[in-house]
């Protein structure tokens, strides 16, 4: 038909429908970037244990249909209105951080990261198990040329939220740091915790992770079934527990290893409480703290450490229409050690 427009190109996206369903392959037509905004070519997206909160519907507020992933790497293919400094044909990220107002009393504080109205990709917006994603240039990090899209990609979920943990963990070069369970995040943990200097112990279940454990630069493995605190006493007490494994059980059980002045760093997300005294904290001046991922601004100093130390995750990849076996085989825990999806 002369003089009629073209159909807007259609793409594929995985979507939760509604809470707690099935995932979807759908075709959508591809979005447009708004003011702020960019679109990205989507090349590979993380699938990460905190998609749970869309998959379930776990966190207040999402609609749906809604996108999942917050581990996404790709192309800046167009610019919205109004953005300069980024530019088409662009390799960029996005991570947890998925936007900020800059209004709110953190923001103006410059603490980004703490946002009171901070956007998540995959809950605020559609995130990353689509072929096209649109997301506003405060959540973007630019990605290193010498790092593969799918290695990428956990680098800005689990990758800086292990980084960024230990390196405001306070723990020094050789320091004895405990990196606590081998898995999505703790694989990573043990990697950076050797690249920062510190004697590392990494604590898993059983002993078959030890040698895992070793070769991923950890100094010594303590079998956590095995009094893991007395076992970190007799090495002089760790400086840094880093607590990567969601069980609030054996946070509680470790706390004694810690060294005076040591800290208790905790990533592992769960909602059991931790259990320990006022005597155990008081006795060494010793500490329990949370962390949440970080900025753009610390996603980028993870890929480039990630690019200078030769830091990877190991990954097991699904193409996007296999998003729900990807999901499934992440849920499962038995996979080494992040799922990605490639499109
Ligand atoms: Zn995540
Ligand atoms: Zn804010």
């Amino acid at each position: 038909m002369p003089g009629a427009k073209p159909a807007a190109a259609p793409m594929k996206v995985a979507q939760v429908p509604n809470p707690g369903a099935d995932f979807q392959i759908v075709e959508r037509d591809i979005p447009k970037p708004d003011l702020g905004q960019v679109r990205i070519q989507v090349q590979a997206c993380g699938i990460c244990h905190s998609d749970v909160l869309t998959k379930e519907g776990q966190w207040p507020g999402i609609q749906y249909p809604r996108v999942p992933g917050h581990e996404v790497v790709g192309v800046i293919d167009e610019l919205g209105a109004g953005v300069s400094g980024w530019k088409q044909g662009q390799r960029v990220g996005v991570g947890w951080h998925g936007g900020h107002d800059n209004t709110c009393l953190s923001c103006r504080r410059g603490d980004f990261r703490n946002c009171r109205n901070l956007k998540i990709p995959g809950i605020s917006y559609d995130g990353g198990y689509e072929q096209y994603m649109v997301a506003p240039i405060e959540a973007l990090v630019p990605v290193p040329d010498t790092l593969r899209d799918a290695e990428a990609a956990p680098l800005l979920c689990a990758g800086i939220t292990t980084f960024n943990a230990l390196r405001h963990s306070g723990a020094m070069p050789g320091d004895l740091v405990a990196v606590v369970g081998i898995g999505g995040l703790g694989h990573l943990g043990v990697q950076f915790a050797n690249k920062f200097g510190y004697r590392v112990a990494a604590i898993g279940r059983g002993s078959e992770n030890a040698a895992l454990a070793k070769k991923l630069g950890a100094s010594l493995y303590i079998d956590s079934s095995a009094s893991p605190a007395e076992a970190l006493q007799k090495l002089g007490g760790a400086q840094v527990i880093l607590a990567t494994a969601p069980s609030s059980r054996l946070m509680s059980a470790l706390f004694d290893g810690l060294a005076p002045n040591g800290k208790l760093m905790i990533i592992g997300v769960t909602s059991d409480p931790i259990e320990v005294t006022p005597v155990q904290l008081i006795t060494g001046s010793r500490s329990i703290q949370g962390w949440a991922a970080g900025t753009p601004a610390d996603e980028e100093d993870t890929l480039r450490f990630a690019e200078l130390t030769g830091v990877r995750p190991m990954i097991e990849t699904y193409p996007l229409e296999r998003a729900a076996e990807g999901y499934a085989r992440m849920m499962s825990g038995a996979a080494q050690f992040r799922v990605v999806l490639t499109m």
